[in-house]
């Protein structure tokens, strides 16, 4: 049972690692194509302050940890992060989020390390969307990406796709009858406001509700029960047990079941994606007064002080609310 509990009771098992920052792709809705406002290089937690985190975080409670970014699979250590938390007493269970770029030469060896299963991320399934999102002519190193992800058996893998009105909002049942004939797991993430840009618009964005009439016109969708604490509602696919996934984060928030947590990759604990405040562990990673037991105690109450800070919900649809000033490649998604 984990000891990190809010004052809504929700407790909290899961924590989102970022990485990096920097990413191999430029999605419209993250990051604008000449983004430069990069977080600074020497306020990056190496891997030694990474595994002070993680392993504080596993001892107060927390059972399931997924790498992300910006994109994961450029940092250099990645493999051995991986198999450093997969050593850990206790270790979480681990998993990956991915724009598949480097998927190819390294699901081997992410299989190998201990990685259990992936999510890739990917919009659309024609070469020149796929460029207009992404402002990268990549689309072939995804899918090699995929096929060695499922050749190692880096399974079950979970496609997320985002979709952009007037782009590929016509696109979600192909992309469903690709990922069922692929064997892959598909959800839709509705367009959330954490755009560097600042592009994302309430009255253009592509609905979960659109979503499911659009996916409804081609298959007989059934809802899942037992959502727990999914950030997707799941729905049976023509009475079988295979199943699709659409989040709707903006139309249908499922804060009231949050059990995540965030780490940035310059090492700033978040309570949600959407917080304005963060609880700073760089600092206490580099104070030198500190010995490693302080640091990992203080980690600790750090940690249980955010939890115990978290909002009841994330406030998109409050007249108040403030975007985040760190954009979904800051924090990790
Ligand atoms: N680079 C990796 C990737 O592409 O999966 C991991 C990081 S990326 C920020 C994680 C996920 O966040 C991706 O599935 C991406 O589509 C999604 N994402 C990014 N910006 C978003 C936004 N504004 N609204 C909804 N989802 C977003």
């Amino acid at each position: 049972m984990s000891a990190l509990i809010d004052s809504y009771g929700r407790s909290h098992k899961d924590l989102r690692v970022s990485l990096t920052d920097k990413c191999s792709l430029r999605c419209v809705y993250c990051m604008p194509e000449d983004f430069s406002d990069w977080l600074k290089s020497d306020h990056l937690l190496d891997t030694n302050e990474l595994m002070s985190v993680i392993s504080a975080a596993v001892s107060a409670g927390i059972e399931e940890i997924r790498l992300t970014g910006g994109e994961p699979l450029l940092r250099v250590d990645i493999v051995d992060i991986v198999s450093i938390i997969s050593a850990l007493p206790n270790a979480p269970k681990l998993s990956l989020t991915t724009n598949g770029l480097r998927l190819a030469e390294l699901a081997k060896p992410l299989k190998e390390a201990g990685l259990e299963r992936i999510n890739v991320s990917l919009d659309t399934l024609d070469r020149d969307r796929f460029i207009r999102i992404t402002h990268r002519d990549r689309i072939d190193d995804v899918f090699a990406g995929l096929k060695s992800a499922r050749d190692v058996g880096l399974t079950p893998i979970k496609i997320n796709s985002v979709l952009l009105r007037g782009v590929n909002d016509d696109e979600a049942p192909a992309l469903l009858k690709w990922a069922i004939r692929e064997g892959f797991s598909l959800r839709f993430i509705e367009q959330m406001p954490l755009d560097a840009g600042g592009i994302w618009d309430r009255s253009t964005m592509v609905t979960a509700q659109e979503v499911l009439a659009s996916l409804s016109g081609h298959f007989d969708l059934s809802p899942a029960l037992n959502r727990g604490s999914s950030p997707a509602e799941e729905f049976y696919i023509n009475g079988t047990l295979e199943t699709v996934g659409i989040i709707g984060s903006v139309t249908q928030p499922f804060c009231g079941a949050c059990d995540r947590l965030r780490l940035t990759s310059d090492g700033q604990l978040r309570s949600c994606l959407f917080s304005i405040e963060e609880m700073d562990l760089r600092k206490v990673l580099r104070d030198p007064t500190l010995s490693r037991q302080e640091i990992a105690r203080e980690i600790s109450d750090r940690f249980s002080t955010t939890v115990a800070g978290k909002l009841p919900g994330h406030g998109i649809n409050d007249p108040s609310f403030i975007q985040p000033r760190r954009p979904m490649s800051a924090i990790g998604g």
